[in-house]
This record gives C-alpha cells, sequence and structure tokens, in this order.
C-alpha cells in the first residue's frame, strides 16, 4: 500500500474484521499502547464491530496524560518568572497544575509561547540573550531525539540561557510494570508505532517471552489497527508469544540508530513518576551530568514540589486498563474538555477525552 486512503479502505477493513471474529475462540484483553491508536479505535467503531471475546483497553501511551501534576506546577513556577521565556508544545499549556495551567500565566503576564520544535526553543534562546529561555522537554521516545538535540546544539554553541524541564517516558519498562501488576488484565499488546521507529522491537523480545504476551508493533490508521488485533489474536489461539511487526512502512528492527545514539549522549535512564499510575523503576529520563547546566528544574531549584490529585479522578485505573472512561463518575458532569479534572480529559491523546468526543456513554 502506498497512499493513507488505502489503510482506511472500507472493503478491506471488513475483510479483516472478518478474520479476526472468524479466529478468536475465546475471550481476550488486548492493550493499544498509544493514545493515537485509542483515538483511531473510537473513532472508526474498531471496539464495536469486533467480536465480543475481545476487549480492547486503553493504556498509558498519551505523553500528557502521564506527566505527573507536579512536573506541571513546576513548569508553572518557571514559567511565572518575569526573566524567563517558556517554550512547550501547545498541547501542555492546558493542562491543569494544582491551580492553574500554562494559558493562565500567559494571560497573567507570563512569556509562554508554543514552539513546533525544541530547536525553536533554541533560536528564541540565541536571539534573547537577557532572558532564560526553558522548554518543556515532555513525551516518549518518540519526542526525545529532538528534545536531546536541541541540548547538544545549546552546549555546543554555549548558550548558557537555555535549558529543559524533562519529563520524558519510556513505554517498554511501563508495559513491564502493568504486566506485573497482580491486577493485570493485559493479555496481549499493540505497541506503539511510533515508539517502535524510534527503539526498535529488540526491547520488547524479553517481555513477550517472560509475561508470555504476544506484541505487535502497530500503526494508526484503521487498517494498521485491525492488522495489528488480528496478529495478536492469532498468536493468542496459538498460544505464541512473539514479538511482530504490523507497521513495516516505518518500524525495523534495529529502529533509528542516529536517533538511539543522540538520545544516549544527553539522556540517561532514571526512575520516573507516572501520573495515575506512581513511580517506575528505571521508566524514564533525565539529564546526563555532562548536561546538568541545561537542567531546568536544578537551575530554577523547583525539585520539591508536592501535589495531590482530584479525588474524583480515575485515570490512573484507565491508564492501567482496569477501567474505561464512562465508569468515572465525573465523566461528563464534572469533568468535560473544557473543564478537565484529569490529564485523559485535557490531552487530545488522552482517552477520556475519546470517548467524550465521540459521545462513548457506555
Ligand atoms: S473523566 Fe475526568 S475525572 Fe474521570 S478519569 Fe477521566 S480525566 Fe479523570
Amino acid at each position: 500500500m502506498k497512499y493513507l486512503d488505502e489503510f482506511r479502505d472500507p472493503v478491506l477493513a471488513k475483510k479483516i474484521v472478518a478474520e479476526i471474529n472468524a479466529t478468536v475462540t475465546r475471550p481476550w484483553v488486548i492493550m493499544e499502547i498509544c493514545g493515537g491508536q485509542t483515538h483511531s479505535i473510537i473513532r472508526n467503531g474498531i471496539d464495536q464491530v469486533l467480536a465480543k471475546e475481545i476487549e480492547l483497553v486503553h493504556g498509558p501511551g498519551c505523553p500528557v496524560c502521564v506527566t505527573p501534576l507536579e512536573i506541571i506546577d513546576k513548569a508553572i513556577e518557571i514559567a511565572s518568572r518575569p526573566d524567563v521565556i517558556f517554550t512547550s508544545f501547545g498541547d501542555m499549556l492546558r493542562v491543569p497544575g494544582s491551580k492553574k495551567d500554562l494559558f493562565m500565566v500567559k494571560s497573567e503576564g507570563g512569556d509562554v509561547r508554543t514552539v513546533y520544535s525544541p530547536l525553536e526553543a533554541v533560536e528564541i534562546a540565541r536571539n534573547n540573550p537577557d532572558k532564560e529561555v526553558v522548554f518543556f522537554a515532555v513525551g516518549f521516545e518518540t519526542t526525545a531525539p529532538g528534545n536531546s538535540m536541541a541540548i547538544y546544539t545549546a552546549a555546543k554553541e554555549r548558550l548558557t540561557n537555555f535549558s529543559e524541564l524533562v519529563s520524558h517516558v519510556l513505554v517498554p519498562p511501563a508495559m513491564e510494570a502493568l504486566l506485573s501488576s497482580p491486577d493485570n488484565r493485559v493479555q496481549g499488546y499493540l505497541a506503539a508505532g511510533h515508539v517502535c521507529t524510534v527503539m526498535g522491537l529488540e526491547e520488547y523480545i524479553p517481555i513477550a517471552q517472560k509475561y508470555h504476551v504476544p506484541i505487535v508493533a502497530t500503526g494508526f490508521e484503521p487498517i494498521d489497527i485491525l492488522e495489528g488485533i488480528l496478529l495478536v489474536v492469532k498468536q493468542l489461539e496459538e498460544g505464541r508469544c512473539d514479538v511482530e511487526n504490523q507497521y513495516l512502512r516505518s518500524v525495523k528492527l534495529k529502529g533509528n540508530i542516529p536517533a538511539q545514539n543522540i538520545i544516549q549522549k544527553v539522556y540517561k535512564v532514571t526512575n520516573r513518576k507516572w501520573r495515575g499510575i506512581g513511580e517506575i523503576p528505571r521508566s524514564g529520563l533525565s539529564i546526563r551530568e555532562e548536561y546538568i547546566d541545561f537542567d531546568a528544574e536544578k537551575k530554577f531549584s523547583v525539585g520539591d514540589i508536592n501535589t495531590m490529585e482530584s479525588d474524583l479522578c480515575i485515570s490512573g485505573e484507565i491508564l492501567q486498563g482496569l477501567k474505561k472512561p464512562h465508569e468515572c463518575p465525573a465523566f461528563g458532569k464534572e469533568c468535560t474538555p473544557t473543564h478537565p479534572l484529569g490529564a485523559t480529559m485535557v490531552s487530545a491523546e488522552g482517552a477520556c477525552a475519546a470517548y467524550y468526543k465521540y459521545q462513548r456513554l457506555r
């Protein structure tokens, strides 16, 4: 297939659905990792055309959703300083902190700017030597190459007024943490295609073998997702636990080596707290000692902020595949996209936002 439309072909979609439904003989729980995949499933009603034995649960693969509240509050504290230009991708600006969001900081006079690339933030630093320019480096392995390149570039140019507030998370440790939980329901994974594009497939092999779960790197269009589900269901029915690649047009076994190299040069693996889930060992990235001058948390001494989540929000259970958004008592009532209580509602990739947008009320 060559063009995007072909990955939305209804005739082919019906054929794959029929094959999935003819293959399944008993109940299986399959988790799609990425929020982009969740939206595609809900938007296209994929979960509604599959045999009732197949339950799709939504994973923690929305970077905005899993960024801890403390980090949002740290961003707000830094962005409120008069000497700072705070830069971020647009989706982080509406995420509520304990008291406000970054848009409010902007409306109160803070210099908060949306950028489309971390290198744009470096450019702003270059052009504003009298200001501290901070980039909010959030995301999975997908955004880590660009974000690490920004620090590498700033260091090479000896820019002393650029830094990053880093809250990077890594997908495989989170998948493993879910599988090792006593409450785990997941029996097969659709791995996030764009993360696999950067990191490759090899790190999934020991997870698949240890927990006996099939893992299929999967894209984001309806045909991608249906093919990914078919591959997982076939493995489950045959008792296999292999790592397979549905997203062949993007993912290679070893991934993108130059991208991995720049990540490793600037960042190191660290323990990281995931919003709604808690701390997962070795599941994040932080800045290496050699580049510590570019660490905004150290530069602005915002290391000690502690926060409390809303009592009503069950996004942690949703992100672990234990509950669906409509099971949250606040869904569509106290919590809506215009008044979100939790990050899974505020983010465009969040499962609660998908259920609200496509009116999945049960
Ligand atoms: S609907 Fe709102 S309150 Fe409920 S889990 Fe989702 S984000 Fe949290």
